[in-house]
């Protein structure tokens, strides 16, 4: 007996729910960190092994993710060190700041909030005005197509937010 589809069905539901099974159990493992008076028994290292194994849990996560091609969330990915593995916890296992590398500080849409890993301290950056772009089979035909040829560039006006990702300095 062939199995049919029932109309409307996920495809490839079961890898849709081990995602999201391995990205709860990590998160709830991360809540329960420097939760360690529960039990008298329990020690710091307890924190350790926790961590340890939601890192476990996230390694399968992202080869999961990477088999299947299902892409993760960006909320999902935000929590996880792209080098290390290690759920993000913010004060925990990471630690974030707000840079500008604009002159003076004076773009306020040059804010980057950038979010490094205590255990690998590698940085993720994430920029805060910046608008994002979308992906490449979304995006628009490139605009000088449609654009009126009599249009003159006013440099400095409407183009000004298009140096937020070139400025070093
Ligand atoms: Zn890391």
């Amino acid at each position: 007996m062939a199995k049919t589809k029932a109309a409307g069905s996920v495809p490839n539901k079961h890898l849709y729910s081990r995602l999201s099974y391995l990205h709860q159990a990590a998160t709830f493992l991360g809540s329960q960190v420097g939760n360690t008076h529960h039990f008298e028994s329990e020690s710091p290292a307890a924190d350790q092994s926790r961590l340890q194994l939601a890192r476990h849990l996230l390694t399968d996560l992202r080869a999961t993710s990477l088999k299947s091609q299902i892409r993760l969330s960006p909320a999902m990915k935000h929590t996880i060190c792209k080098f290390c593995d290690t759920l993000l916890i913010e004060g925990e296992t990471s630690t974030s700041i707000v840079e500008n590398k604009s002159k003076h500080g004076k773009k306020p849409w040059a804010d980057v909030l950038v979010i490094k890993c205590n255990a690998c301290h590698g940085v993720k950056r994430f920029p805060v005005q910046a608008q994002r772009q979308k992906r490449r089979p979304q995006r628009e035909q490139a605009p000088e197509d449609t654009r009126k040829p009599t249009t003159i560039k006013q440099p400095g006006l409407s183009d000004e937010k298009v140096d937020v990702t070139m400025n070093d300095g």
